[in-house]
C-alpha cells in the first residue's frame, strides 16, 4: 500500500479542556509520530460551530452538538484545534480517538479512555478528527488562516492587511 502525505484536523472538545485532559490526549497524539504544524485555543461561535457539523444539520443530536461544541454544555467556552501532518495521518488519527460511541470505542483510545454519553444520548467524547481528505480539506481551511499553518497544505492567494502582505486560502 502507498503512503499518503495528509494532513488531519483535530479539536480538544471543551470537555476535554474542562476535564484537564489536554495533556493525555496531545500525549497519545504523540504516539502516532505525525507532526503538529498548526495548533491555537479558540472560542467557537455559533456560526463556526453550525458551519463546523453542517454535514449532521437534521439529526436529532444536533442542536445539543452545537451547543456542546460552542462549550455551553461544559461552562468552558474555547477548543484547542490543530493540524497533524505525515503518513496516514487521517486514519493514524482516527485509530487513537477510537469510534464515535465512547462505549463502543477501544478502551485504549482517547474516546474509551476519557468519553461519556450524556444523559441525553449525546456522544461528549473529547475530541473531533476529520474523516476523508476532503473533510479535512474544509475543516482546516474552515479552522486556520494559512499564516497559522508552518507548512503549506493548499492552494493560497495573497492578500493584505493594514498594509502587511497576508495569504488567504485561494
Ligand atoms: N454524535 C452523537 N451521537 C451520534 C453521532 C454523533 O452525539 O449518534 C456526536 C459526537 O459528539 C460526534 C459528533 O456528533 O463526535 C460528530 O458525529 P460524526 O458522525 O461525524 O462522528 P465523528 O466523526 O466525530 O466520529
Ligand atoms: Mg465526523
Amino acid at each position: 500500500m502507498v503512503y499518503m502525505l495528509q494532513q488531519t484536523l483535530v479539536l480538544i472538545k471543551p470537555d476535554g479542556l474542562v476535564r484537564s485532559l489536554t495533556g493525555n490526549v496531545l500525549t497519545r497524539l504523540s504516539e502516532t509520530k505525525l507532526e503538529i504544524v498548526a495548533a491555537k485555543v479558540t472560542r467557537v461561535s455559533q456560526e463556526m460551530a453550525e458551519e463546523h457539523y453542517r454535514e449532521l444539520k437534521g439529526k436529532p443530536f444536533y442542536a445539543e452538538l452545537i451547543q456542546y461544541l460552542q462549550g455551553e454544555l461544559h461552562d468552558r467556552r474555547k477548543v484547542m484545534a490543530l493540524v497533524y501532518w505525515g503518513h496516514d495521518a487521517i486514519e493514524k488519527v482516527r485509530e487513537v480517538a477510537g469510534e464515535t460511541n465512547p462505549e463502543a470505542a477501544s478502551p485504549t483510545s482517547i474516546r474509551g479512555s476519557f468519553g461519556r454519553i450524556r444523559s441525553s444520548g449525546l456522544f461528549e467524547n473529547v475530541i473531533h478528527a476529520s474523516s476523508s481528505e476532503a473533510e479535512a480539506e474544509r475543516e482546516i481551511k474552515l479552522w486556520f488562516h494559512p499564516d497559522e499553518i508552518i507548512v503549506d497544505l493548499y492552494p493560497t492567494k495573497a492578500a493584505s492587511s493594514g498594509g502587511i502582505q497576508t495569504r488567504q486560502w485561494a
